[in-house]
């Protein structure tokens, strides 16, 4: 069975001292929910990953990094290595979300690189695809989609993708409020877990979890996450976050 996944983006949000605070409040909110089969990954900021994953060390919240270099080390002022991740238990990463691909340049070759990097590391990817407006406009967001995952991933082995989360995020529909519809979100879903299928074999895309990101919101969580191929939300708003693990109660 898929794992569910609850993940919070926290993109550039949240100095250590308010971290502090909103990890203290998820733990306590997290400590009240069932959560069999659902992970709750969060992923702040650099600087506040280290506390983070102390502080969830025994609780059931994982910490992701929301970027990561793809060398191993050296010359990349600013750059933050997989070593570097690890060594503060950082095991999980967040890979082509679109505002990196959109204000950094992230190309679906260089994130193949950082992909592979991540997982010679044993580390998890949470790898981000999504088509922007005018794509969904002119009925080219499938073929965008598929652009993404297979030059970003298909060079993959069948091994490799138990590693592999992803995460479909209508570029549309992120921070605007707008959301897709359940059925959008189904379809689109649907669709990468067949391209996975005929890439690989069918276990691949029967176990790799799919989630969406786009506005989701406590109104509109419940109906998205029952949908049959979406295993569950990656969520940038972060009061959204904390409202949306109250639908697992
Ligand atoms: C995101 O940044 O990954 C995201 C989904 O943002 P939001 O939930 O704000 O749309």
């Amino acid at each position: 069975m898929r794992n569910k996944i609850v993940a919070g983006n926290w993109k550039m949000n949240k100095t250590y001292k308010e971290t502090k605070v909103l990890v203290k409040d998820l733990m306590k909110q997290v400590k009240g929910v069932k959560l069999t089969d659902t992970r709750v990954i969060i992923a702040p900021p650099f600087t506040n990953l280290q506390k983070a994953s102390k502080m969830t060390k025994d609780c059931k919240i994982e910490v992701a990094a929301q970027n990561m270099h793809q060398a191993e080390s050296g010359a990349y002022t600013g750059e933050i290595s997989a070593d570097m991740l690890k060594s503060i238990h950082v095991e999980t990463v967040i890979l082509g979300h679109s505002e990196r691909r959109e204000y950094f340049g992230e190309t679906n070759e260089l994130l193949a690189k950082k992909v592979d990097t991540a997982l010679a590391h044993g580390m998890e990817v949470i790898y981000c695809f999504g088509e922007v407006l005018e794509d969904r406009k002119s009925g080219n967001h499938f073929k965008v989609v598929e652009e993404q995952i297979k030059k970003g991933l298909f060079h993959l082995t069948s091994d490799d993708w138990k590693n592999v989360i992803l995460a479909y995020e209508p570029v549309w529909a992120i921070g605007t409020g707008e959301t897709a519809s359940p059925e959008q979100a189904q379809e689109m879903h649907a669709f990468v877990r067949e391209l996975v299928a005929q890439r690989y074999i069918s276990d691949v895309a029967e176990q790799v979890s799919i989630l969406y990101g786009g506005s989701v919101k406590p109104g509109n969580a419940k109906e998205i996450f029952s949908k049959e191929d979406v295993d569950g939300g990656l969520i940038g708003g972060l009061m959204i976050l904390q409202r949306s693990l109250k639908r697992y109660k």
